[in-house]
């Protein structure tokens, strides 16, 4: 009896001072990790694959004090594969992962049985996940959409100008010491302005590429699963993939990756462009069968490419493609803007916080 009465005392204390901390918080992180607090007596565990912005990871404390958080401390190495077996085994609950960071059924196999509730990807591709083991093992899925749309456009113009208009090489005569005396034909490019422009994945990037392209007075094809009325109402045509690759000046994917649109710029593909055509890549590296484009590049089926995303990444610096003077390569970069990395690490953390809860993320896959 008297035991009994003790233990019932000691339940009351605990629920008490929880409740206490409960009304202490302000934020909407908080209130709902009081919740949480409630249910468990220990914090959830936590792996972040990568040093995030300290705001965001503050964000992850606010709402679970108790919380075991585990980040990977480099920034610029992603977590070897071995070790992230290694701490998904030991059983988390949360995990905020990179797009360099492979989710698969291997992964998830690892994870003691109904132990992971949340993998949220800080970008909004979602290839590195597989969806339809996390779907079976009821694991929450969010990514970070909208919030990189515009930053990520304007790289894609920045690239197709770069591209078009030889920075590179430019660049490099200039670094070498080999600008010479103002010559007529020099370095000469290929106009953006009043150009075709053919969009592939006519999506939230794909559309807002495509409104810049407007302002250059360019006239803009695409294709998509679904034609759409946005595209309509800017005066974009919808056209079959064969149309655009044939007409285009500018090709631009802008798809998601999926089984249906890996390596779709193959040798069949470039061999369909204009020898005159620009080739723009920022979506996934695996659209494209490298070993094509490298092919298509120096026998002149079309005139050069720009790349943000390549395979695999990073290129290694005897990559072929990198030897060739018309092809440009970026690192990636397409949401690489401080604020805007700043909204994505926010938007991932408010998906596992609401995954940890238990509750629809904010912005599931
Ligand atoms: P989104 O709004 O989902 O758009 C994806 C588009 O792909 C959709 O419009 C879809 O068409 C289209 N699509 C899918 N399968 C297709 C196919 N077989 N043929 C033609 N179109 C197809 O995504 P988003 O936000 O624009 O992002 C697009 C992709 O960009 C991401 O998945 C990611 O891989 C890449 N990305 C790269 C960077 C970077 O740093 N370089 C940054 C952000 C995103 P429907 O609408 O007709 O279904």
């Amino acid at each position: 009896m008297r035991q009994s009465k003790l233990l019932f005392q000691s339940t009351c204390n605990f629920l008490n001072k929880q409740k206490t901390f409960r009304y202490k918080k302000t934020s909407y992180f908080s209130q709902h990790s009081a919740f949480y607090c409630l249910k468990t007596a220990e914090g959830p565990k936590v792996l972040v694959t990568r040093k995030l912005f300290d705001p965001a990871l503050r964000k992850i404390r606010e709402a679970f004090p108790a919380v075991q958080l585990d980040v990977w401390p480099d920034e610029q190495t992603p977590i070897p594969r071995n070790v992230f077996l290694e701490k998904v085994s030991s059983g988390v609950d949360g995990i905020i992962c990179m797009l360099s960071d492979k989710v698969d059924s291997e992964l998830l196999k690892h994870s003691p049985k109904n132990k992971l509730k949340v993998v949220s990807t800080m970008s909004v591709g979602f290839n590195h996940i597989d969806l339809e083991t996390c779907r079976q093992h009821k694991i929450k899925v969010g990514n970070t959409p909208d919030v990189l749309t515009e930053t990520t456009a304007d790289l894609v113009v920045g690239l197709t100008l770069a591209t078009c208009r030889r920075f590179r090489e430019a660049i490099s005569s200039v670094e070498q010491g080999k600008w010479g005396s103002w010559s007529p034909y020099w370095l000469c490019g290929v106009d953006v302005h009043h150009s075709k422009v053919g969009i592939i994945g006519f999506g939230r990037i794909g559309q807002a590429v495509a409104r810049r392209f407007l302002g250059f007075d360019c006239q803009i094809l695409y294709n998509s699963r679904t034609e759409k009325t946005v595209g309509k109402k800017m005066g974009a045509s919808f056209v079959d993939l064969d149309t655009l690759l044939r007409e285009s000046d500018i090709v631009i994917p802008q798809c998601l990756l999926s089984e249906e649109t890996r390596n779709m710029f193959n040798l069949e593909a470039f061999k369909k462009m204009k020898p005159s055509a620009i080739f723009i890549n920022a979506s996934r590296g695996e659209v494209v069968d490298q070993e094509a484009l490298y092919q298509a590049l120096k026998q002149g089926l079309i005139r050069a490419a720009g790349l943000d995303v390549c395979v695999p990444e990073p290129l290694p610096p005897s990559h072929p493609l990198l030897s060739l003077p018309n092809c440009t390569i970026l690192p990636h970069i397409g949401s690489a803007s401080t604020s805007t990395r700043e909204k994505m690490s926010y938007m991932c953390v408010e998906n596992l916080i609401a995954g940890l809860e238990n509750q629809s993320l904010p912005y599931p896959v």
